[in-house]
């Protein structure tokens, strides 16, 4: 074929196309499909002589070469959704931006932006978004969930020049536009139907739905086709390549839209605000955004640096535990550096399957050597009740799901650009309930007596001491008939 010819198919493409949208306009407008939402109108003309659709809602005016009206329509309202969330995160009143507007274009062929000066010769190459002031530039990607995430992350950057100047370094810039374009869709996600149709029931459903909220961790992979940030995480986990707290806080000040140095920026954002220690500080940061030196940085690390081992802790804890389904109310552990000093008595407490990583409550000192007796059974699963070594027959990341775990968390800052892996061990073995069972088969009436693991755990730094049964990142406490909260009971002995 040649070019001429691919050229008037394309115009016979694109006159079928826009008939098509006029049958479809008129049917929205005689109320037979909706195509509106509420600060949407569908009976204005939408196509200029370009070819282009344009759709306005309050916050954002959309231009796009992509012919899909409701892809459009689901943009204006998302952002509009937004907006109100951004501020109140930000504890901005919404009268801030009753009159604030951006332009935003969604390209399919850039091209066709760049010649109509729609999209400047002063923006450079990017791969997937670019912002202004008041203008923000995204390519269309492939699932819906990314071209949304994409038009926030971008009308986050232009909403920090209007409120605070600019978003400040790029690992606080970054990671905020992440932070806050993570959203959850109203749509339930597990549906097979296409788009289109759940798009056109959107009106119907509404009442029925989850809020459009922003600010959430992903459920599954459903949650966020197109993300994949747990991806990279995984990989650079298996490598022992994930980075430190404090190398992302160094991270130049051009990211040049890597998507790995996004993810790290993102973590380290969703930390910073779930964590107690670092909450405020973080907040107030944002009011310097517009001072993108190191000079904000230094400022927000003075701010928290006598809480620095717990948030890099938290930090090492989280990058291992992050995957589909973690939820920072199951793992936000109680950690602190005025945890008391371990006395050197024998210490008793529950470790409950709803929560993940739970403290012992004091720190150890070098050399300390720990052993550990547990017993109890908890529900894993309807199915599953499980006891301190675990269910051999299911696993949760190559280990008995169910298991009694314990890490070692040194309170010392590791040095260097990656963190060590976590010293994470069976409390119970396979072994140990071997030895226990054969020690007890004389006497069955002994069976009250908690087993006592083999393992010794010898500490070559002050650390705190972690407990948790080993269950997925997104596990919910199984219903039981039992009044009281299922747990193992756990002693810790100091051991010579
Ligand atoms: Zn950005």
């Amino acid at each position: 074929m040649t070019r001429e010819a691919e050229y008037a198919g394309g115009m016979m493409d694109k006159r079928l196309q826009s008939q098509l949208w006029r049958v479809l306009l008129a049917m929205a407008i005689g109320g037979i499909v909706s195509l509106t939402t509420d600060s949407v109108s569908a009976d204005e003309n939408n196509f200029d002589e370009t070819g282009l659709l344009t759709r306005e809602g309050q916050h954002l005016r959309l231009t796009s070469d992509v012919n899909d009206a409701l892809l459009l329509n689901d943009l204006v309202q998302s952002f509009d959704d937004s907006v109100p969330q951004w501020l109140a995160f930000w504890g901005v009143p919404e009268s801030r931006t009753a009159n604030w507007k951006i332009q935003g274009y969604l390209m399919r062929n850039v091209d066709t932006f760049r010649k109509s000066g729609a999209l400047p010769d002063f923006v450079p190459r990017f791969d997937h978004g670019y912002s202004s002031p008041h203008t923000i530039w995204i390519r269309h990607q492939d699932t819906t969930y990314y071209n949304r995430h994409l038009i926030l992350h971008e009308g986050i950057h232009s909403l920090a020049f209007e409120l605070f100047g600019a978003g400040g370094p790029s690992w606080y810039m970054e990671g905020t536009a992440e932070l806050l374009a993570l959203h959850r869709d109203r749509v339930p996600t597990p549906s097979k139907q296409p788009r289109s149709e759940l798009s056109l029931n959107t009106s119907v459903l509404a009442q029925s739905m989850d809020p459009f909220t922003i600010n959430q961790l992903p459920r599954n992979r459903l949650d966020t086709p197109g993300w994949g940030r747990y991806k990279i995480i995984a990989q650079h986990r298996e490598a022992g390549t994930l980075p430190t707290l404090k190398s992302v806080l160094k991270l130049p000040t051009e990211l040049n839209g890597e998507v790995e140095a996004y993810t790290w920026c993102w973590a380290a954002s969703s930390l910073f605000t779930q964590s107690p220690e670092s909450n405020a500080a973080f907040l107030k940061a944002a009011r310097k955004g517009s001072d993108q030196s190191e000079a904000f940085t230094s400022e927000f690390y003075r701010d928290v640096a006598e809480q620095w081992p717990v948030l890099s802790a938290r930090w090492r804890l989280m990058m291992n535990d992050l995957d589909y389904g973690f939820d920072w109310s199951r793992h936000r552990v109680e950690l602190s550096t005025s945890d008391p000093r371990a006395s050197g008595a024998s210490i008793q407490m529950n470790v409950t399957p709803d929560q993940s990583w739970q403290s012992v409550g004091v720190w150890f000192p070098k050399g300390a050597r720990l052993r550990f007796a547990a017993e109890g059974r908890v529900h894993v699963t309807s199915d599953w009740i499980s006891e301190p070594a675990g269910i051999t027959l299911e696993y949760n990341r190559g280990n008995p799901l169910g298991q009694l775990q314990v890490c070692v968390l040194p309170i010392a800052t590791p040095a260097g650009a990656t963190i060590p892996g976590l010293d994470i061990q069976p409390v119970i073995t396979r072994a140990d309930v071997a030895r226990f069972k054969s020690n007890t088969s004389d006497d069955s009436t002994n069976d009250s007596a908690p087993m006592t693991g083999a393992n010794v755990i010898s500490l070559t730094e002050p650390s705190w001491v972690l407990l948790r049964i080993n269950l997925p990142a997104g596990h919910s406490p199984i219903e039981t008939t039992a009044n009281a909260q299922e747990a193992y009971q756990v002693q810790i002995i100091p051991s010579r």
